[in-house]
């Protein structure tokens, strides 16, 4: 099992509070928007990718946040504009349906050519090798977290401790069950068990005693645990955490 992978899954499961996986994630995910606005981008090869690529809308906005290397986004920026308009210009040029005349010219090709353009703007939006270096790493961290649950006294104590596994990372963490030995795979997704119906239930009451306190009877009890429930739910839907932060509900008080 690849050790490189095991140190970051060890960290991350150090701390108990949220998902694991989720900081496992946002580390990587830092890691990689240092590295395409570090000194990779002046690499040749590191270009080739990024001008062809772009990077995705979520990648876009959080490289503008990292405001660390403003040339460096100048620079990648202007060499994928290049190479974008290289690429639609004349193909969005062609597809510019000619006029037809009342009874001659008529044809629908122009139709399939507007579509074939629309797909490759779509198709271009999509890619980003952040995104994609990030699928991969997360691949063999959930490898590493499955294999290391088996075969880690203390690791299998940590993860049974973690506060939750966030929903998509519980569906990451199946389909790897999904190729354990059956016997490896029932210890495994009974823990997933256990620590997913915890959360459904806490969440699920908390969020009940949010809404209470709307009753006018209740303004004078405690919020308790419950003032970050929507966002602390949110977060255990979704895995995402960028707009789910606590103002929101500081607001309510
Ligand atoms: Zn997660
Ligand atoms: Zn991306």
């Amino acid at each position: 099992m690849e050790k490189i992978y095991m140190i970051p899954v060890n960290d991350a499961y150090n701390e108990t509070c949220g998902c694991p996986i989720c900081r496992l994630r946002d580390k990587a995910e830092n890691n990689y928007l240092e590295y395409y606005l570090g000194p990779s981008l002046m690499e040749p090869d590191t270009r080739k990718i990024t001008n062809k690529t772009g990077f995705c809308p979520v990648h876009w906005g959080k490289l503008n946040k990292a405001v660390t290397n403003r040339l460096g986004l100048g620079l990648v920026m202007h060499t994928h504009l290049k190479d974008y308009n290289e690429d639609l210009n004349p193909k969005l040029k062609a597809s510019i349906p000619a006029k037809a005349g009342l009874i001659k010219g008529r044809s629908s090709e122009y139709k399939q050519k507007l579509n074939n353009v629309a797909d490759l703007i779509e198709k271009r939006i999509g890619t980003c090798p952040i995104c994609d270096n990030l699928n991969e790493a997360m691949g063999h961290y959930i490898e590493v977290i499955c294999w290391m649950f088996s075969h880690d006294k203390d690791f299998k104590e940590k993860f049974l401790k973690a506060e939750f596994h966030c929903l998509p990372h519980t569906a990451l963490l199946l389909r790897q069950a999904a190729k354990l030995s059956q016997n490896e795979a029932s210890e495994f997704v009974e823990a997933l068990y256990v620590n997913n119906t915890e959360t459904f239930d806490s969440l699920i009451s908390d969020v009940e005693y949010f809404t209470l306190k709307f009753d006018y009877r209740n303004t004078d009890k405690p919020w308790g645990t419950s003032k970050n429930s929507i966002q602390r739910s949110m977060r255990f839907l979704s895995s995402d955490g960028r707009d789910f932060d606590e103002q929101q509900s500081k607001k309510q008080s």
